[in-house]
């Protein structure tokens, strides 16, 4: 996470680190703060320091149990700290303050940026999926318009940054910014979903297209202002952080009547860090 601590009156910028984070599985567990403070040329031995100690030591002959946050369930992160700073050769810094600035928006719409008269155009892509020919599209668009860049965000969308003002009416009449739409209804907007099993063996239902038909009955039957956080993973490997979800879904099959239907546990009110 990023950080800054100061040094003879200047501000030096790095990040905090944090270990053992894992949402899948029976016991989701968020990553721990490590109290190691990193700038950016340790960032990439740090790392390496902590998988080959999680390599030597990590109980990695169990498949289900190879997972970091097993290794610090045993070893404490004191203990793990210090096999860090061993492999390192050196003492590790203790975390800085945090820079994390808490930001709840998606970036969807047209959010005006520091920079005066430029705008960045945010665009919805339905349950995270978009094809070939889109993204070509959108690079024509971001070339057009912006300044040839395009940023992907977490939430599964793309954002065309440095648009002009004068710019925007063009972009927004787009015609591909009818199905990748900057002002999306509230039922899709925040919606996540895994690859699903289209691309992936594990998932027991096709969350793309389920997600995508519960968006569009929910939308047709409840009126809402407010997105809702529904997030959808195909198995409990969790790629769609369905525990992180405000409505989270969790692929499954179940017989009724004899038949075998695809079906989804519920979660509900779930979310990342302390809100
Ligand atoms: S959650 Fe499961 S089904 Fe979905 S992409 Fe991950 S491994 Fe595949």
């Amino acid at each position: 996470m990023p950080a800054t601590r100061s040094e003879a009156g200047a501000e030096v910028a790095g990040f905090n680190v944090l270990v053992g984070g894992a949402l899948g599985g029976q016991q989701p567990e968020l990553a721990r703060p490590l109290d190691v403070f990193v700038q950016s040329d340790s960032v990439v031995p740090v790392a390496l320091a902590i998988l080959e100690v999680f390599r030597d030591h990590g109980p990695r002959e169990q498949r289900k149990k190879a997972r970091l946050k097993v290794l610090l369930g045993q070893w404490g992160l004191e203990r793990f700290r210090a096999a860090v700073e061993v492999r390192m050769g050196a003492p590790l810094e203790r975390a800085a303050e945090s820079a994390t600035r808490q930001h709840g928006g998606d970036h969807i719409g047209i959010s005006p940026q520091r920079q005066p008269g430029r705008s960045v155009v945010g665009c919805l892509v339905p349950v995270g999926r978009v094809s070939g020919d889109d993204l070509i599209e959108f690079g024509r668009l971001a070339a057009e318009y912006g300044t040839a860049e395009l940023r992907l965000t977490v939430q599964q969308n793309v954002l065309i940054p440095n648009v002009p003002d004068e710019f925007l009416g063009a972009l927004l009449a787009e015609p591909l910014l009818a199905t990748y739409s900057p002002k999306p209804s509230p039922w899709i907007r925040s919606m996540v979903t895994c690859t699903g099993n289209d691309y992936c063996h594990f998932s027991l239902i096709d969350t793309k297209a389920e997600a995508l038909k519960l968006a569009g009955a929910l939308e047709e039957r409840y009126e809402i202002d407010e997105p809702v956080r529904i997030q959808m993973s195909g198995c409990p490997h969790a790629c769609g952080q369905h525990r992180a979800g405000e409505i989270g879904l969790l692929g499954d099959r179940k017989r009724v009547d004899g038949e075998i239907l695809d079906a989804a546990d519920i979660f509900a009110d779930g979310c990342l860090g302390e809100d």
